[in-house]
């Protein structure tokens, strides 16, 4: 953390001029995020072998004021939509995966804040300082002995009326060391069930990170997920005031779904360009000549294609369940339509995350050893490789088991419609 909180009685708007969104116009923040995706790519191979932070990236990242891409321009962000923030994971997903996963993971912390804190002037400053510093947000949900089930907390906080602190064994925190604030589920009280949550934004300055092991992973190496002992404390007001598991359902679930998925389509989607290169290189070498690559690159790219129309579905969802929340109460939400907005949300993760990978397969199939070598045009060995943690960031089998029960929920269908 490079500045402490400012006082926070004061006003967003007063803090944050219109001047501050330097990224106002979609053309300027495509443009920007293509500058950034190309100095990601450009040091994507050096922080795959040394599993290192992407600092080049994230340095063009803040110049270019992409972290503050969805804060509302009330608090000095570009107010872009979850459509557009998928688009720049997308972009920044083709230079470097790693990249393109902490920005994702980034943003999934800010919408929590956004759509949750608005309520509580600590979190609207937060935001607004936010976009002045281009603070980077990472997230402590998972925990040792909880697995993967990120609904159930072991540990707890203790708070008064005026503090809290709390103490974690958290297996993963990307880019842990590297953050300016980490958004950690813990028990509301000792007392509470494993499911009574909250979120609590812990700052650096006031979080101690005792590393656990290192992270020697075979795939998203620049994201340095590494395992830590956090123990934190600050004001009681830092606690967002909404349960865990209505921010997890409305938000962090669907953002990270798509913000996720639009990361993986952006690697399958560099993979594709490099096949469509080797079978254009093929092609002229030896004209005349008829390749089966040709086949596969078709079927690849019709993976793909279905892979964006699957997102653009998602993200049309995603909008509309926003826009009805903002009409009516979570109690007044039809709980049909929540739990078809929830399957739908989790089929996308897991449909996504497994196309991905078999595109990627497709992909090394028609480059051949030009693809399985490392350091060539056509490499895409550390695509596969990063896409091998899509399936297991909340595995899949995991989320297929909670898609199966909603299933039993749902009414069934009228006919023509699933
Ligand atoms: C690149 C990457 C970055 C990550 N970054 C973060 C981060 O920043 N912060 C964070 O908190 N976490 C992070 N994670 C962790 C992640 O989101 C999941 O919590 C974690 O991958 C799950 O760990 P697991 O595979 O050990 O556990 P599990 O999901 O528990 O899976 C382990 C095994 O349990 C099985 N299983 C599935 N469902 C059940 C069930 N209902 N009952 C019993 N067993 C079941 C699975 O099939 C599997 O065999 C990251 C993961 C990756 C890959």
């Amino acid at each position: 953390m490079n500045a402490p909180l400012l006082d926070p009685a004061a006003s967003a708007a007063a803090t944050a001029p219109a001047a501050l969104a330097a990224i106002e116009s979609e053309p300027a923040w495509r443009a920007a995020a293509q500058r950034c995706a190309a100095v990601a790519a450009q040091f994507a191979d050096a922080v795959d072998s040394d599993a290192r932070f992407p600092a080049e990236a994230f340095a063009a990242l803040k110049r270019e004021r992409l972290l503050s891409a969805m804060v509302p321009a009330a608090y000095g962000g570009a107010g872009l939509s979850l459509a557009d923030v998928g688009a720049i994971c997308e972009t920044l997903a083709q230079g470097c995966a790693s990249t393109a996963m902490i920005y994702a993971m980034h943003q999934i912390q800010v919408a929590c804040i956004d759509e949750h804190g608005s309520e509580s002037p600590w979190h609207r400053q937060l935001l607004t300082q936010l976009c002045e510093h281009q603070w980077l947000f990472a997230s402590a949900t998972s925990e040792e002995t909880i697995g993967g089930n990120m609904r159930t907390s072991a540990c707890a906080v203790e708070a008064d009326a005026e503090r809290f602190s709390i103490e974690k064994l958290a297996p993963t925190i990307s880019y842990g060391a590297h953050a300016d604030a980490i958004l950690v589920t813990a028990r509301r009280t000792a007392e509470s069930a494993a499911a009574d949550q909250v979120l609590i934004v812990a700052l650096r300055d006031e979080t101690l990170l005792e590393k656990r092991g290192v992270w020697d992973s075979m795939g998203m190496r620049g994201t340095c997920s590494e395992g830590f002992r956090l123990v934190a404390s600050g004001l009681a007001g830092q606690i967002l005031p909404t349960p865990f598991a209505e921010i997890a359902d409305q938000t962090m679930l669907p953002v990270s779904h798509t913000l996720w998925a639009s990361v993986w389509t952006g690697v399958a989607a560099d993979a594709v360009n490099r096949a469509k290169a080797f079978y254009r290189a093929q092609a002229r070498s030896k004209p005349g000549a008829i390749s089966p690559a040709g086949m596969r690159l078709a079927h690849a790219v019709g993976l793909l294609q279905m892979m964006q129309a699957r997102l653009s579905v998602a993200l049309d969802a995603a909008r509309a369940a926003h826009a009805a929340r903002l009409h009516e109460s979570q109690a007044d939400a039809p709980l049909a339509a929540m739990l078809g907005f929830a399957s739908d949300m989790n089929t996308l993760k897991t449909s996504i995350s497994s196309t991905a990978l078999d595109v990627v397969h497709e992909v090394m199939m028609i480059c051949g050893m030009a693809g399985y070598k490392n350091g060539t045009p056509y490499s895409v060995g550390r695509h596969l490789r990063d896409l091998y943690s899509a399936p297991l960031m909340i595995n899949n089998d995991r989320i297929a088991q909670n898609t199966a029960s909603l299933l039993l929920a749902q009414r069934p269908a009228a006919p023509g419609r699933v």
